[in-house]
């Protein structure tokens, strides 16, 4: 029997240090957060970076075998859950950048990864790395056959050399801290152009290339309001031949894969940002009278908001953390339980900070309250890491017309 949700001794001390680093260091850095434009925001966020990676946590989401410190799927999102719910903005950018080097550690060669991840395992300065796939136009059908345009982006082998051109839109951190481009960018783009797009999409690695990478603006997002999403262009782009990461032509698959523990980790971002949202809730219903005679808590209408919201939060939770134990023991129902997590938790924050906006009532809709904040941050969830529409619902679709679908796969009773 197997079936304990019992953290390890090692685990909740790992979730105490991140919940006192968050509450130390990334909660005065959300005065980033009302500084004019996007570029302002984020490289004002620098300094709790640089903090976040000079105490291990960056290292920490890196897997051992690969030089790092993660134990696992599971401990980064007990670490992410405390990181996130304090500020969303700093922690997606490391999380993006661990994204952005996911290619790398599940398609890299030991060469390829003792040469790209270096800037990661250290405690010092603040690398950012950057998974670009998203275009403008549009990336839910990557795998559209002509004449879908499917990926964009085109990469041509010359004299040893991945001439990169295309467009990238979106991608966390992509363009760096000076627009001259992060220390590395896993890029999606069609390598054989004329193939399928199952055998013609390759991801290359590219190092902050020395010419060629456009800026063209810091979107500016409804939420995540200091972290960077840049429209970018490659002009000619050069990165050698040797950093193709996998096989050439399976950059699809390898971008699933990537995708899979990310979604996750999805789920466990919308626990964050509902957690943050009731203890708000919570103690202004305990404290407030509004006038009245008792706190609002008393009011059984307020109470069962609250209670309807906090049973959703640990549904999301569990539902989370056995979509990344999954992952981690490499379970068949891995990809259903994390796409599964990553709808459920990240619908559900949108819905829950919005009742609990109701519970707290008109001063919910004043910046002074977190409210506004966390519901612009829960936006992000559903729509981002794969739309749920446009992919993630999709992906599950296609996992029950498999003629070997098992629905009983994902409960571990099949
Ligand atoms: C804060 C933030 C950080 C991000 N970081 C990154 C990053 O690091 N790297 C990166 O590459 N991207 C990143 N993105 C972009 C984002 O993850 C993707 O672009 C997005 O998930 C694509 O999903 P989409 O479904 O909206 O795609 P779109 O192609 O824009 O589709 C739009 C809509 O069309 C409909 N649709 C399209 N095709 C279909 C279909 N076949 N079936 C059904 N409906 C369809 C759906 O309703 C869908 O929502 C980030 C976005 C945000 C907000």
């Amino acid at each position: 029997m197997a079936i304990d949700f019992t953290l390890e001794p090692r685990q909740r001390t790992f979730r105490l240090e991140s919940r006192k680093f968050a509450s130390e260091v990334l909660a005065d850095a959300r005065a980033a957060e009302s500084l004019p434009t996007p570029e302002e925001r984020f490289l004002a966020t620098r300094g709790a970076y640089e903090a976040l990676v000079a105490a291990g946590f960056l290292r920490k989401c890196i897997p051992a075998a690969a030089g790092g410190e993660s134990t696992g799927l599971l401990d980064l999102a007990i670490m992410a859950e405390e990181l996130y719910s304090v500020n969303a903005s700093v922690t997606l950018t490391m999380l993006g950048t661990v994204l952005g080097v996911l290619p790398i550690l599940l398609g890299g060669t030991e060469e390829q990864r003792s040469r790209l991840l270096a800037p990661f395992l250290r405690k010092s300065g603040a690398p950012l790395a950057g998974f670009c796939s998203s275009e403008p136009g549009g990336s839910a059908n990557a795998s559209s056959p002509p004449p879908g345009e499917g990926v964009r982006t085109v990469a041509t082998l010359r004299d040893g050399q991945w001439i990169i051109s295309g467009r990238k839109k979106w991608v966390s951190s992509a363009t760096g801290w000076d627009r001259k481009g992060a220390d590395v960018l896993c890029v999606v783009c069609r390598t054989d152009p004329e193939l399928p797009p199952e055998n013609g999409i390759s991801v290359i690695a590219v190092e902050r290339p020395a010419s060629g990478l456009v800026f063209e603006r810091a979107i500016d997002s409804v939420g995540h309001r200091a972290h960077l999403v840049p429209q970018f262009g490659f002009e000619n782009v050069s990165a050698p031949q040797h950093n193709l990461l996998g096989s050439r032509g399976a950059g699809l698959a390898l971008a699933a894969a990537s995708f899979t523990g990310t979604a996750a980790l999805v789920g466990v971002l919308g626990v964050a940002l509902m957690r943050a949202a009731f203890d708000f809730a919570l103690h202004f219903a305990r404290t407030e009278r509004r006038g009245g005679v008792h706190p609002i808590l008393e009011h059984q209408a307020v109470g069962y908001a609250l209670a309807d919201a906090k049973t959703t939060i640990e549904a999301a939770r569990y539902l989370s953390w056995r979509g990344c134990h999954a992952v981690d023991s490499q379970s068949p129902a891995a990809d259903e339980l994390a796409i599964q997590a990553k709808i459920y938790g990240s619908e559900a924050a949108v819905r829950v900070i919005t009742d609990l906006m109701r519970v707290v009532g008109i001063d919910s809709y004043d910046h002074e309250a977190p409210l506004g904040r966390l519901l612009q941050d829960a936006l992000a969830l559903p729509i981002f890491d794969g739309g749920n529409m446009g992919v993630r619902r999709r992906q599950l679709h296609g996992l029950l017309k498999r003629p070997d679908y098992d629905p009983l796969q994902a409960s571990g009773a099949a």
